[in-house]
């Protein structure tokens, strides 16, 4: 199908682009790769279109001090090649080459992936993994959301019609921190039947600080604070314990589609997050 008819604005300015929607009725289109489907299949009819790309100075990766300040309109690419997200969170960088594909990488934002909250999406788990803040704007405000409490339900985020989110900070990770990321997807470059990424911090050679965060199994992407508890003082010589992995699958709400059904997620999930763990616990 085709879109429903729209008017088009440029902005050249953040306050440009929350002035245009405070007109009513009006979307950011940034990559548009969410977006465009959306109206094609006239999922949304908004009246106006408001596109932010040529906002100067939301595209950067920037270390500054203990965080990592990333622009909203920077693309999944520029993530995936990045060298202060290689040095920094290499985790991230891997989940990035299981997004879509190349052609939409280069267009994809992270604003707009975190703005859009696809259940299935990897980088609303990145955030939730990494603990991130973002940085949102409108007329009245700029307001700090943890990532953990912006993400509301499947395609619901805490986010008003005229607000603009235009940074994401990472605090950096500690260090003797290692990762892992597991996905299973049906074809390279689909969304995700499930995924869980991993950060695992030793301190005297034992698990210090665990993060786990998961995908493509409930609503919104989520952390796992029973297994990331059960984790603590622990070392992984000799495997994931059943414990963790089944506080894991208990912390999973996954659907049944036409992909896949939801004991088969529940299943996976847990075998990914022990795949992740181990990673994780080789690499620290
Ligand atoms: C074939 C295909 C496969 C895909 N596979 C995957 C996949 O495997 N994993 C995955 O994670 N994603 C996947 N995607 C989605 C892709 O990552 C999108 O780029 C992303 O979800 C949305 O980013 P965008 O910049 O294109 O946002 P847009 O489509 O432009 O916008 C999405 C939504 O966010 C809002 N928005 C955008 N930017 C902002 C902002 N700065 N502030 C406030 N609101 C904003 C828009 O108004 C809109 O509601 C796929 C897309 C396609 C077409």
């Amino acid at each position: 199908m085709k879109p429903a008819a729209f008017d088009y604005l440029v902005a050249d300015s953040v306050e440009g682009a929350i002035a245009a929607l405070g007109r009513g009725d009006a979307k950011i289109i940034a990559g548009g790769q969410s977006l465009v489907p959306m109206l094609n299949f006239r999922l949304l009819r908004p009246s106006v279109l408001v596109d932010i790309n040529r906002i100067p100075g939301l595209a950067h990766v920037r270390e500054d001090g203990n965080v990592v300040r990333v622009g909203a309109l920077t693309r999944h690419h520029q993530l995936e090649t990045s060298p202060v997200i290689a040095a920094h969170f290499p985790v991230l960088r891997e989940a990035m080459a299981h997004v879509a594909h190349l052609a939409i990488r280069n267009r994809g934002t992270i604003g707009g992936s975190l703005s859009h909250a696809d259940p299935a999406a990897e980088l609303p788990m990145m955030a939730m993994l990494l603990d991130a803040e973002l940085r949102i704007v409108s007329s009245a405000a700029t307001r700090t959301v943890a990532a953990r409490d912006f993400f509301r339900d499947a395609l619901s985020v805490d986010l008003a019609e005229d607000e603009i989110v235009t940074e994401i900070v990472l605090p950096k990770l500690p260090p003797n921190t290692g990762w892992g990321f597991e996905e299973v997807a049906r074809r390279s470059g689909d969304f995700a039947l499930a995924a869980v990424a991993v950060t695992l911090a030793l301190s005297d050679g034992r698990i210090a600080q665990a993060r786990i965060a998961m995908t493509g199994v409930a609503p919104t992407a989520r952390r796992v604070a029973e297994a990331e508890r059960l984790l603590i003082g622990q070392r992984l010589d000799d495997g994931v314990g059943s414990d963790v992995i089944e506080a894991v699958r208990a912390a999973a709400e996954p659907p049944t589609d036409l992909h896949a059904s939801s004991d088969y997620r529940r299943h996976l999930v847990g075998v990914l997050a022990a795949r992740a763990l181990a990673a994780a616990w080789s690499r620290a």
